[in-house]
């Protein structure tokens, strides 16, 4: 039976989940990764970091280089990652704060490419539903294929008729490519 398995790495302090029957590390690629079952990590560290005083417990609210406490995540979740990195991660040998710092920035690229992900998801919607512009929409160059295109705007439409006439091309025209110039 499939099921997922929670692991630390103490080299780089990456704090994930896998199926594989062998865990290794998915940002350095250490084949040495610590299991943490969830049961042991809901009943026993979580009821500890429970019990503890708001001061206490505020010494484990670690924020990462990316991400918010109470809108991306929970303090609960900050300070369980942070209690296990304390005790499987920092004073392991093996821990290096070249790999850690490097798998911060990863994780942080991540977040922001998924945020953005997001964005363009509900923009697509609110298009779909409301015909609202959609800033995010790719639009393809007929002409040359590139992507680097812009809907033209009302008011460079509104210039193109002032400057030659009520038979500019422009205005008929809804797109601009940036790479070929092409407009259609
Ligand atoms: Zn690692
Ligand atoms: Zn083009």
């Amino acid at each position: 039976m499939d099921t997922w398995k929670n692991y630390i790495c103490p080299v780089c302090g990456a704090w994930s989940c896998t199926k594989d029957r062998f865990p290794t590390c998915e940002f350095c690629q250490n084949e040495d990764v610590i299991i943490i079952e969830d049961e042991k990590l809901h009943n026993e560290i979580q009821a500890y970091l429970k019990s503890l005083t708001r001061s206490d417990f505020e010494k484990y609210l670690v924020l990462p280089s990316y991400g918010e406490i109470g809108k991306d995540y929970t303090e609960l979740y900050v300070a369980t990652v942070e209690y296990i990195r304390q005790k499987y991660v920092f004073d392991d040998p093996r821990f290096s704060k070249t790999k850690f710092n490097e798998r911060e920035h990863q994780e942080c690229a991540r977040h922001q490419e998924y945020k953005t992900h997001k964005k363009e998801e509900i923009a697509a919607l609110r298009e779909e539903v409301y015909g609202e512009p959609n800033p995010y929409r790719k639009v393809t160059c007929p002409t040359c294929g590139s992507t680097n295109t812009e809907k033209i705007s009302a008011l460079s439409k509104g210039v193109s008729v002032g400057l030659f006439g009520i038979f500019s091309q422009k205005v008929k025209h809804q797109f601009h490519c940036n790479s070929c110039g092409y407009e259609w």
